[in-house]
């Protein structure tokens, strides 16, 4: 092209550097190219190599040039002088601020460490900051699961080992029917993409249940619009359907799962719904030939699925299958119970029932691969049910998630299509036991001054003798995890922890400290009263009821005006970090694996990456895991120096490739000081392959159990055994009855003893039960777009383009009744607060939901956005709605919005009522937040950002000139 020419160059040579990396636009972590013309980021390009994305990159992983080069970004730690909230700081060193952190720290630390509060948001290195909290000695830590998908991965743990997403994926290949519950196009969006592509190519049909009718059940073959939190009776109704029409694949239950395991029938004993078992704790079935009982994981026993039988102690028991199909074929669970619960009709559940039945039992898929069992068995082929599901957070975030999640794995169970060619299949490291083996840390006695966590502060209970309690039974953690309020809070109560330090309840804490996590508005329930505890003053004293808070981010969120101490990290394209297996790591059913971050330009400001500072307050603390027995840091290069360097047990540490002095082992090996040059020289990522006789049947298959304590994926090479009836639940069950040296206080045992049933059922979401139905008739939900994540995209100069403000999604029936029609301003009310919205009639979605997209509302001078922008105008959440707490009790107590098992944030239990505005009133939305000011060091905001015209500028291509980067 000739200077001056004005024909487009189809060819132009827009980089002369190219670095590989991973995304951080969203949670999914697919690889990608970056671009890079005189040392600035000019172009972002997917990786085709990648396992995760192989080449496809979304529109949020495009724009992440504009993430990097935001005018929101924060610039240098800061340190408050004004009052909380009015974001009045002054610019200090990092020396001041790491002196600052460690002073408030230490002194926590040398008296009572649960008084760090440590909480993050969607955070990527949860494997060092639990490890960190771990070593400081608070069991005060979690990251955001609480309030994501507790839900979907502690169901999915406790039933088959593994879960959705991370944890498996459908076989895209050989699948021919998906059922999609409650997925926006977030959460394994570009793997999701790909895979429903490829679906669609080879002709699968594809149902979505999700009550609004947007990205991925826009294309789907079927769109049910579901109530919702009705999901669970809906999925229970089709497993009424299957075993009414004896469509289940006995065969496999007696293979891989609990069904034919005894169960004591008992009542009022001690051991009542605990599974029977022989003199050495061996579980028992029942030999049908032998009429006899006989060690339930013996091969050669002919168990039994029904009857009741009798003891060798006299009591009698019945196999777990009778249990359930007791249960299900009930008529509560016909599909004419279900239309009315889920607005789905009769008739089409009933179909879909068949069709899924028709496709697993008369499209069996075939791969000619010879296999071994655990017991030795030897099968000359891979025989499968080709039906996969996938499910997220639409159905998690409800106060009945754990057991409907449990429910969809129990019909996947029951159709035998888990880990079978065509179905749902897991990727290593899963499965682990149904839970795996590790126990929350925090019990008293084990919160000591000065002392490291004997464990990790997360983990999963298996009877009430794990929770972290008091001695007279109240909770030891801040959020209330582990408590008789959520017994199986896996991934902690994060959403709790404001309100529960404002109150002092269980204790007071002393030091809040979080990361990237936007508490104090779209990552908050309840965000005016969070806003408010947050600013609150003791009366007598004058001093914050909640006293310190630290907060790190990139960005110069909302959160940022609440703290006390602001640390400033980089943005994702300048640091080292690592998408560990120890973590949440980028495996494919065909094998593991686990990817880096590298710097591909160096921070223009002063910040420093969380996870270097982390390791250097912890080597500032002294804590045994950062520090040398000379005082020295353990971990000097900083988080890349951990990364390669730190052991979590002889031989595994963050990256499981190149591992050994030479670099030529895989999973174990001692560390490599050149695993993180191998790393970039094969674009930041490492994908290991499994032969090809373990790839299916993991949770059964000799080939891939060794394989996977060779890799320290597992510690025994035992199978994983589906629980299909939870003996764990039963256990708490049974202390809710009196039994048992651990029992529920008085006013949480019948809570605990209805929630804790070993079989899943559903009951209405609790926002249903508080009597709401008449004043708020409408559900209200949240959907992911395609183009942002949470609120980082919604600050992005590109992606605002696409949603610079939204709009609440209302259906055509309830807008002709409301005589609302397109851009409206209408009000949303709940129980706990108004918002005023503008108005879009859709005809897709349940007719009794409003909704909207997540996380774009902004307050107004946050982001450093425009204080007039779209989204602080005309953006709102529904966050304001939303109450963390239900009703008061007749006891005066409030319980969590959670779910009464896991303790997830019941986000999608909302309930309210519509109303069209006044003519007259202002068109903005509602409500409105005093302007937070801009702190120092940040710049105004370009007027117009205008990416890429400085580049055109020095090409001298005759496009006109712009503010540029
Ligand atoms: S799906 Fe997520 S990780 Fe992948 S390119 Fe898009 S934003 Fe990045």
């Amino acid at each position: 092209m000739q200077k001056g020419d004005r024909a487009i160059d189809t060819s132009p040579v827009v980089s002369d550097e190219v670095k590989y990396t991973t995304c951080y636009m969203c949670a999914c972590r697919c690889g990608i190219k970056v671009h890079l013309k005189d040392g600035t980021i000019r172009y972002i390009e997917g990786n085709r190599d990648h396992p995760v994305n192989r080449g496809v990159l979304c529109a949020k992983g495009s724009a992440g040039i504009m993430q990097h080069y935001s005018p929101a970004r924060l610039r240098k730690p800061l340190k408050r002088v004004g009052e909380r909230g009015d974001a009045a700081f002054e610019e200090i060193e990092w020396d001041e601020a790491l002196e600052i952190a460690t002073d408030w720290l230490s002194g926590i630390r040398e008296n009572d460490p649960k008084k760090l509060a440590f909480f993050t948001g969607r955070d990527q290195s949860q494997a060092l900051t639990g490890w960190w909290a771990s070593q400081f000695g608070t069991p005060n830590y979690a990251a955001h699961g609480g309030f994501c998908s507790v839900n979907m991965a502690t169901a999915g743990l406790y039933t088959i080992g593994g879960s959705f997403w991370e944890f498996g994926e459908p076989d895209w290949e050989l699948s021919r029917y998906f059922l999609m519950f409650g997925v926006a196009e977030d959460h394994d969006s570009n793997p999701l993409k790909i895979g429903l592509s490829t679906l669609k190519g080879r002709g699968a049909k594809i149902v979505s249940v999700n009550p609004v009718q947007t990205g991925y059940s826009a294309i789907a073959d079927e769109w049910l619009g579901i109530t919702p939190g009705t999901d669970g009776m809906f999925v229970l109704a089709l497993i009424h359907e299957l075993l009414r029409a004896g469509r289940v694949d006995v065969d496999y239950l007696l293979r891989y799962t609990n069904a034919p395991w005894l169960v004591i029938d008992d009542p009022g004993g001690a051991e009542d719904g605990l599974f029977a078992r022989d003199g050495e704790g061996g579980i028992l079935c029942w030999d049908r030939r032998r009429n006899a009982v006989r060690p339930a994981l013996d091969p050669d026993a002919a168990a039994a699925l029904k009857g009741s039988v009798t003891l060798p102690d006299g009591r009698a028991a019945k196999p777990v299958f009778h249990l359930l199909a007791e249960r299900y074929l009930d008529n509560a669970y016909a599909p004419e119970a279900a239309a009315k619960v889920c607005g789905i009709p009769a008739g089409t559940i009933q179909r879909i029932a068949a069709e899924l039945a028709e496709a697993a039992f008369e499209h069996e898929v075939v791969v000619d691969q010879p296999w071994t069992d655990w017991a030795g068995r030897r099968h000359e082929k891979m025989i499968g049910r080709p039906v996969s599901m996938h499910a997220m957070r639409g159905i998690s975030a409800h106060s009945n998630g754990f057991h409907t999640c449990r429910a969809i794995h129990l019909l996947q169970v029951l159709l035998g299509s888990i880990d079978v060619p065509g179905g749902f299949r897991y990727k290593p490291p899963f499965p682990r036991p149904a839970p795996p083996n590790t126990k929350p840390a925090g019990k008293t006695g084990q919160v000591r001054p000065n002392c490291p966590l004997p464990g990790p502060p997360l983990g999963f209970p298996t009877g009430p003798e794990d929770l972290l309690l008091a001695d007279d039974g109240t909770p030891l953690r801040i959020d209330k995890a582990f408590s008789w309020e959520a017994p199986i809070a896996a991934h902690g109560m994060m959403h709790m922890v404001i309100t529960n330090a404002w109150k002092g309840d269980p204790y007071p804490i002393d030091t809040l400290f979080l990361y990237m996590a936007n508490m104090a508005w779209n990552s908050a329930m309840n965000t005016a009263e969070t806003i408010a505890m947050l600013t609150d003053k003791d009366s007598e004293t004058g001093a914050y009821r909640i006293p310190r808070i630290i907060y790190s981010d990139a960005y110069f969120s909302e959160m940022v005006a609440y703290a006390d101490l602001v640390l400033p990290d980089t943005t994702y394209l300048e640091r080292w970090d690592c998408i560990s297996l120890l973590d949440r790591p980028i495996c494919t059913a065909d094998g593991p694996g686990d990817a880096i971050r590298q710097p591909v330009v160096a921070p223009d400001r002063d910040v420093r990456a969380f996870q270097a500072v982390l390791l250097d307050l912890g080597a500032r603390l002294g804590l045994p895991g950062m520090t040398n027995e000379d005082g020295t840091p353990k971990y000097p290069g900083g988080y890349a120096d951990y990364i390669v360097n730190h052991e979590r047990q002889p031989g595994v540490g963050n990256l499981a490739g190149w591992r050994g002095a030479d670099g030529d082992q895989e999973g174990r090996g001692e560390p490599n000081p050149r695993q993180l040059e191998r790393y970039v020289e094969n674009g930041c990522f490492w994908h290991g392959k499994l032969a090809p006789e373990a790839r299916y049947f993991k949770h059964a298959n000799r080939a891939y159990l060794d394989y996977a304590v060779d890799m320290g994926f597992k510690s025994d090479a035992d199978p994983v055994v589906f629980q299909l009836y939870s003996e764990i639940l039963q256990r708490f069950r049974l202390a809710a009855r009196g039994h048992g040296p651990v029992q529920p206080p008085e006013m949480h045992r019948e809570r605990v003893e209805t929630y804790f049933d070993p079989l899943p059922f559903w009951y209405p979401p609790f926002e249903d039960q508080v009597g709401n139905e008449e004043q708020f008739p409408l559900y209200a939900i949240t959907q992911r777009p395609m183009a942002m994540y949470h609120s980082w995209g919604s600050q992005n100069a590109w992606l605002r383009q696409i949603h610079g403000d939204n709009r609440l999604y209302v259906p055509r029936v309830l807008a002709e009744a409301h005589g609302i029609t397109d851009d409206d301003w209408v009000w949303l009310e709940s129980r706990n607060g108004r918002i005023k919205a503008q108005a879009r009639v859709m005809e897709g979605v349940n007719r009794r939901t409003v909704w909207t997209w997540n996380a774009i509302g902004k307050r107004a001078g946050a982001w450093n956005l425009a204080p007039d922008a779209g989204e602080a105008t005309k953006g709102f959440l529904l966050n304001h709605l939303i109450d963390e707490l239900l009703p008061e009790r007749e006891s005066g107590y409030r319980y969590a919005s959670a779910d009464p098992v896991t303790g997830q944030a019941a986000w999608y239990d909302l309930r309210v009522r519509l109303e069209k505005a006044a003519p007259g009133e202002a068109a903005e939305s509602m409500p409105k937040f005093p302007l937070i000011q801009r702190p120092p060091g940040l710049e105004p905001p370009p007027r117009q950002l205008r990416y890429g015209a400085a580049f055109h500028r020095k090409t001298g291509d005759g496009l006109p000139p712009g503010d540029g980067a």
